[in-house]
């Protein structure tokens, strides 16, 4: 079994991958911002893997060398999956908090990788759709976009917005990565997984008060209740729409891009269809009735992704050898996780 070095390994889709990783008997070092996160980590791990899995700290991958010392102490790790990377909307300097982390973070892991690693054979980018359209273009239905292409966001646009600046980071950092290989031709080759919004249980700890951004979606809603004198259709909520994914599936395919011989240098586009807030909600409501939620605007799901940009990954479903879960499992173990965390509270 192989020595796999992941970052931002506290995260969410990062602790599902860290769970396959143990599962599948491999030797897994994680790096964390800070001891507490990986204290907090790593007693999360069962106990027959308690010895597989180790920490460090990294506190900021955008600080020059930030993984120099930790990739120095693990020269032999074989397989090395770079997910770390700001998710967040909430930022007064995008460029900032956002776009400087992403390309400098994949920037100081690819150096400090074909400097110190002689024995790694592979590097798996956690990019994102937001790689593949700008979030203008993806709410646009005349256009159509598959795992050949990019977003056309500019340096200097990215920095005036929150959400361009997220998509734009994705694309810079990715094509940073794809450059670094033509460039410097190191020992190991590369593998992006870009996955539309991701939803799903967290892999060990559900803390519902500190859900991370995508599944903040979900858990928003169940907090959408009717008050005294107020009308169902009173209470708003963002009725955000997008591709979306399972955690679970986007995991395996990080397992899959790290041992795949076919997998190299290809881009692998994770979303298995569109869903709209609306969606979720009438899904929540058809299976946890007894939550008494708002209704929204039921059945109007099909119309509020209609706007959106046609997509095919027709190319990465042929390579994965299994089919995506579906929107109503992603909804369902979902909020049941979210419900039990709260009960246990
Ligand atoms: P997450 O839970 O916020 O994980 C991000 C991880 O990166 C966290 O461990 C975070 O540490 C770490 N990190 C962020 N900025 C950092 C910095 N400057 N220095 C050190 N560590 C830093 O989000 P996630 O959803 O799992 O996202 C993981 C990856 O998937 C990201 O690259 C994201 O762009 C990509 N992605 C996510 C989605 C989605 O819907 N969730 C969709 C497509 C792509 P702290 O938590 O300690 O800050």
């Amino acid at each position: 079994m192989a020595k796999v070095f992941i970052t931002g390994a506290s995260g969410f889709i990062a602790q599902h991958i860290v769970k396959l990783l143990l599962e599948q008997g491999h030797q897994v070092i994680g790096t964390v911002r800070s001891q507490a996160k990986g204290e907090q980590l790593a007693s999360y791990i069962p106990k027959q893997f308690k010895s597989s899995f180790t920490f460090e700290i990294v506190p900021d991958i955008a600080a020059p060398h930030a993984f120099d010392a930790a990739l120095q102490r693990h020269q032999d790790i074989e397989f090395l999956l770079h997910t770390a990377s700001p998710f967040t909307y909430d930022t007064v300097n995008p460029e900032r908090d956002l776009i400087i982390p992403a390309i400098q973070g994949t920037k100081n892991i690819l150096e400090g990788a074909n400097k110190y690693c002689p024995q790694l054979q592979r590097v798996v980018i956690t990019s994102s759709d937001a790689a593949i359209y700008s979030n203008v273009d993806e709410r646009n239905n005349k256009l159509f976009f598959n795992e050949q292409s990019w977003n056309n966001i500019k340096y200097a646009d990215a920095v005036k917005d929150a959400v361009a600046a997220y998509y734009g980071a994705k694309s810079f950092a990715e094509k940073l990565a794809w450059e670094f290989l033509l460039m410097e031709t190191p020992r190991f080759d590369l593998v992006a997984v870009n996955p539309s919004y991701v939803f799903g249980p967290q892999s060990w700890f559900c803390d519902p008060a500190h859900l991370n951004v995508s599944n903040a979606l979900i858990g928003d809603l169940l907090d959408k209740k009717q008050g005294a004198g107020e009308s169902s259709s009173e209470v708003s909520f963002e009725n955000e729409i997008g591709g979306f994914v399972d955690v679970r599936d986007v995991a395996r395919a990080h397992l899959f891009a790290m041992t795949d011989a076919n997998a190299s240098g290809k881009r692998l586009f994770m979303t298995n269809g569109h869903f709209s807030v609306q969606m979720m909600l009438d899904l929540i409501n058809q299976h946890f009735p007894q939550l008494h939620l708002i209704k929204g605007t039921p059945g109007s799901g099909e119309k509020d992704i209609s706007v959106l940009a046609q997509v095919e990954n027709k190319a990465t479903k042929q390579l994965l050898p299994w089919e995506f879960n579906s929107l109503e499992t992603i909804v369902v173990d979902t909020v049941q996780q979210i419900l039990d965390s709260k009960s246990k509270l």
